[in-house]
């Protein structure tokens, strides 16, 4: 009999495989007390298991396939740092020593323990955290137990046939285990924890494999070598499908490849809308690498260049000459403009470097981030701005300064790279005589201030991830509230609309550069906005394109007009669908 289950849809397509289910991280634990004769060699059984599991991981890296997304090599760094993290190691030699436990239990009690921590912080960034403690530790304890992990024993078992396509089922995955799955026959994932900002939801829709979070008790539900299948945008599995389901998801599927091929032939075709408006399509991008496969992509260049991946998983600053390096290679990648961003720490956005930058306080999304963390450590923000003058030369570079909240505090920005540019002149650097610098407009206290940032920018590029979080008092990675998270909210409209209206009044360009602006619901809307510059997930450039080249803007704009001035909420959203 057939079996429907829900879960939370965070990665799109359609999949049909057989469900193999991976054991959990659910492990039972053996526990034993040590002769006092036995602790040393139990440290060094643990600290061989320690190096055991962290080469595992480094051959998982060496794994990941070229032109993968940055944030994916990302994911295994940060794992591997804390494989040497002296909180798991020590803690848990000390339990060895003090409570003559075995490498197991004592490592279970360090977990546990640093769970409890995690737990108490009640931070949603935090609680991925805990999630990586417990990939971490759960990979030291298999090799102690000499247990297979979920991806070894896929690889060598006959009961994990994986020449077919297959759908894996677990409690949660690793970010190794997505990386070594997804170069096997893993056509979906199915988990029974996270939510859409989950590592597995993540790594999924940048490997483009459709995936299901949160899908609660999946393994009871699911059995192995049952045929499932896996709607990634609606979030459904059907276990078991009759002959009608199969046909109708297979006709599901191939309309989806063959949309996807149309796409493809969109790729080097100007984004101009039927009434003639021409609309700059750029890309969101996390390392110089990911400049490459954006064009490849169709996109004219790069809206946005997070730099805060250069200082994430260290334990030092990168100097002024590793970022030189990076900013130069990126620079020289492109082809068109590169909107690179300065440091954007804090918040959802922590980094081991940033850990001595202070603690972290009771709202870290209203507290010291983006350019107000820069502005109050000169030191790291010099580094940063000389490095980034140093290699403008080298192609078309903007600057954008994050989290802007008022004019005087872009002054004081502006005033310091002023400043710093007459150094490097001074030193006889050569740089760019113009690199623009302008603000992102992600506090609704710039949305408002717009028209005056307006007379002072070179730029405006609408963030509106973080605009739509203080707009309705949404944290955007509490999972708890994510339900209340509206981009189409009337205040996130009159704002949008504002900051656009005021960079064409001052004849400054205006991006989007938030997700709003790579999610095709929206273009329309945005279109009719008066938006002509969209910076996104490179995967959603094409997609946007096809939308641009349908529309038909000036009738577009009329309708929003229209809609914008609609004072009832009903009509406003009944308009907004009518696009
Ligand atoms: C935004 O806030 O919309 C944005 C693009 O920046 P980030 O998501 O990096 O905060
Ligand atoms: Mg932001």
């Amino acid at each position: 009999m057939s079996l429907w289950l829900n879960g939370i849809g965070v990665s799109r397509g359609v999949a049909i495989g057989r469900a193999q289910r991976l054991h959990g991280t659910d492990l039972e634990i053996p526990e034993r007390t040590l002769q006092v004769g036995d602790i040393e060699h139990e440290i060094t059984r643990f600290y061989g298991a320690q190096r055991r599991a962290r080469d595992e991981l480094r051959a998982v890296r060496e794994q990941i396939p070229p032109g993968t997304p940055g944030d994916i090599a990302a994911f295994i760094d940060t794992h591997l740092l804390m494989m040497d993290d002296r909180s798991i190691v020590d803690t848990t030699i000390g339990y060895i020593r003090s409570a003559q436990l075995n490498a197991e239990a004592a490592l279970k009690k360090t977990r546990d323990a640093m769970v409890a921590i995690f737990d108490q912080m009640d931070d949603p960034y935090l609680r991925t955290r805990k999630d990586d403690v417990g990939h971490v530790v759960d990979r030291i304890q298999r090799v102690l137990m000499k247990q297979a992990q979920p991806t070894a024993a896929l690889e060598g078992a006959p009961k994990f046939d994986i020449a077919e396509p297959t759908v894996i089922v677990s409690d949660d995955i690793t970010p190794a285990d997505i990386i070594l799955l997804s170069q096997q026959k893993v056509v979906a994932f199915i988990t029974e924890f996270g939510g859409p900002l989950s590592h597995t939801a993540i790594l999924a829709r940048s490997l483009g494999i459709p995936a299901i979070v949160g899908l609660r008790d999946a393994r009871k539900w699911l059995r192995d070598g049952e045929t499932v299948i896996v709607d990634g945008e609606q979030g459904h599995a059907l276990a078991a499908p009759d002959a009608e389901a199969l046909t109708f998801f297979k006709t599901k599927q191939a309309k989806l490849a063959q949309d996807r091929a149309t796409l493809q032939l969109l790729r080097d075709k100007p984004a101009i809308s039927k009434d003639g408006v021409k609309i700059r399509l750029l890309a969101n991008i996390e390392s110089p690498d990911d400049a490459i496969h954006a064009a490849e992509l169709g996109a004219e260049g790069v809206g946005l260049y997070r730099t805060e991946f250069l200082y994430m998983n260290r334990k030092d600053l990168p100097s002024e000459e590793e970022q030189f390096e990076a900013y130069a290679k990126v620079v020289s990648a492109v082809k068109g403009p590169l909107t690179i961003r300065t440091l954007d720490l804090g918040a959802d956005k922590q980094v081991d470097s940033g850990a001595r930058l202070g603690p972290t306080p009771n709202n870290p999304a209203l507290g010291l981030r983006a350019i107000r963390l820069c502005l109050k450590e000169p030191e790291l923000f010099r580094t940063q701005v000389r490095a980034l003058l140093r290699a403008s030369r080298f192609g078309e570079m903007k600057i954008m300064l994050p989290m802007i909240s008022s004019v005087a505090e872009y002054r004081q920005a502006h005033a310091f790279m002023a400043a710093t540019r007459i150094e490097l002149e001074r030193e006889g650097y050569k740089l760019a005589p113009d690199v623009p610098v302008g603000a992102m407009i992600e506090v609704p206290a710039a949305a408002l201030a717009s028209p005056m940032l307006a007379r002072e920018c070179q730029f405006f590029s609408i963030g509106t991830n973080d605009l739509i979080q203080y707009t309705l008092a949404i944290d955007r990675v509490d999972d708890e509230v994510n339900y209340l998270y509206d981009p189409l909210h009337p205040a996130v409209l009159q704002l949008i609309q504002r900051t656009i209206e005021s960079g064409v009044r001052a004849g400054i360009a205006v991006t989007m550069c938030g997700e709003m602006a790579g999610d095709v619901r929206y273009t329309r809307l945005l279109l009719g906005l008066g938006l002509t510059e969209f910076s996104m997930h490179p995967a959603n450039v094409l997609e946007i394109k096809r939308a641009v080249l349908d529309a038909d803007v000036k009738s577009l704009q009329a309708q929003v007009l229209r809609l914008l001035a609609s004072a009832d909420i009903e009509e406003q959203q009944a308009l907004i669908a009518a696009l």
